[in-house]
């Protein structure tokens, strides 16, 4: 069977509450006309029979009814009896209410042929004898349906309940709008893959002010964003990721083929096979460093966290670096011993590398290097200064970007990398629910800081020893 539309069900629930709630009134509104009806009965029965009896008298022994004596009026029948049970005048619907049974002055139910009656006698005593004069009237069980408040009721009530089904479809279906609104979005993304596609929510949307569904339908609008913004990033990282491959691919063909076709000695076969190795080694670099990103991101390769060291670790990171700087820069570290947090050691180790490795890139001859390792309140900072060729303030916003270099760097810095570094370095960061910021002048340096939450104080990991020194500073050049 085919499921019905949260529309239809919001009606249908609507309209059998609408029901119930109409049967109760209905059924209130039958108990008071019928109570009402069958007193007004009962006082239309006596008061016809009372005046009645002011109609009847003897004249010279002879019984006189007057022309004022009603035998039918408002449903109720009259008629006069002789002691004897005998009928002088008047009728009653049925023979069998015509006679017997008579008690002064009492209203009393009787029931013929299924239907039941009121009857009232009077006795007038007369010195020619007892007369009786009888009325009878249709029970008020019939008289309800005459009554106009049933009447109204049995009018209004279905028609209250039309108009309100109408009105609780159209309520439903103009709240329920907003959901119709993303199912369709939704179901046009997916047919036609076109991410820019919004969900049209109407007034409140973004602002907060929006009822429930509005905000949903916010919701799923900034959601589309963020995948538009990932699904475009992922299409640009591919895109600059094929464009870096292209080049070493360029260079090592053309190289085969000047070798097959001009070289003319082992020398010059050497000297393209050079050329060859070093792109080579290039296309390896890239294509580690693309593997080392990618895994990271789709999370194939969960960091190994743990209760880390992280003074240890860079303090190890720095005394590694020492030993492979460039242009005589200098590398200089003041770490504060003992600092843990949860982390994964190598990735720290990666983050710090590359940012020395950075500084000893786009650095000075003879300049110098600068890593500091120190806890802040809750957090643990780790920054890296350098007195290199610094960064423009127009690329500095884009330095985290994958493959993008500064253009001053591409020529200044030979041995530059691919422009994933930073990206990897904040990747990093991000997964330890860090952040990671440049403050950078052209020509006079930059320095990068890392800050990292939740520094683990040494008590709270446990029975483990203090560091040597506390919080002393250790200092080597
Ligand atoms: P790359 O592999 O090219 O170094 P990164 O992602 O590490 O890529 O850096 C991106 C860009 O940021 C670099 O091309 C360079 O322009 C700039 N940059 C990074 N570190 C420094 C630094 N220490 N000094 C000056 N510029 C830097």
């Amino acid at each position: 069977m085919k499921r019905l539309s949260i529309t239809l069900k919001i009606t249908l629930w609507f309209t059998i509450f609408m029901l119930i709630l109409s049967a109760i009134i209905f059924g209130f509104i039958a108990l008071v006309s019928e109570s009402t009806a069958d007193h007004r009965v009962r006082g239309l029965l006596t008061d016809r029979v009372e005046s009645n009896v002011q109609q009847i008298e003897y004249d010279d022994g002879e019984l006189e009814i007057e022309d004022e004596f009603v035998s039918y009026q408002h449903g109720v029948y009259s008629l006069v009896l002789y002691e004897n049970g005998q009928k002088a005048a008047g009728y009653a619907p049925y023979p069998e209410l015509e006679g017997g049974g008579l008690v002064d002055g009492q209203v009393r139910s009787l029931t013929v042929s299924g239907e039941g009656y009121l009857v009232y006698d009077r006795l007038i005593p007369f010195p020619e004898g007892n007369i009786w004069v009888r009325g009878v009237a249709p029970e008020s069980g019939s008289a309800i349906s005459d009554s106009a408040m049933y009447q109204a009721a049995l009018f209004a009530v279905p028609l209250l309940i039309l108009l309100a089904s109408a009105g609780g479809y159209l309520l439903a279906r103009n709240s329920l709008r907003p959901i119709q609104n993303i199912s369709e979005t939704a179901e046009a993304i997916g047919r036609s893959g076109d991410l820019s596609k919004r969900i049209a929510a109407g007034a409140g949307e973004g602002s907060g002010n929006g009822d429930e569904l509005q905000r949903l339908a916010a919701t799923f609008n900034r959601m589309f964003d963020r995948l538009e913004e990932n699904f475009q990033a992922e299409r640009r990282f591919t895109s600059d990721a094929s464009h870096e491959l292209r080049t070493p691919v360029t260079v090592i063909l053309a190289q085969c083929e000047y070798a097959f076709e001009n070289a003319s000695g082992e020398e010059e076969l050497y000297e393209a096979l050079g050329v060859i190795q070093k792109q080579g080694y290039r296309m390896s670099r890239l294509i580690e460093a693309l593997l080392r990103f990618t895994r990271l991101e789709q999370r194939t390769e969960s960091p190994e966290f743990g209760i880390v060291d992280v003074s240890e670790v860079a303090l190890g990171v720095c005394r590694e670096q020492r030993e492979l700087s460039e242009k005589n820069i200098s590398l200089s570290w003041e770490i504060q011993p003992g600092l843990r947090m949860k982390a994964d050691a190598a990735l720290l180790a990666q983050l710090l590398g590359n940012l020395i490795k950075n500084a000893y890139c786009y650095g000075k001859e003879g300049g110098s290097t600068h890593v500091t390792l120190q806890q802040q309140g809750g957090e643990l900072l780790l920054s890296v200064r350098d007195n290199g060729i610094g960064i423009s303030a127009e690329d500095l916003p884009h330095i985290w970007n994958r493959f993008y270099r500064a253009e001053k760097s591409r020529s200044a810095a030979a041995g530059a990398g691919f422009g994933l570094g930073l990206a990897f370095v904040r990747q990093v960061a991000e997964l330890h629910g860090g952040r990671v910021r440049a403050e950078s002048a052209p020509d006079r340096g930059t320095t990068f800081i890392v800050s990292l939450p939740g520094a683990w104080a040494p008590e709270s990991i446990g029975p483990q020893k203090t560091a040597e020194g506390g919080s002393s500073k250790s200092r080597m050049a």
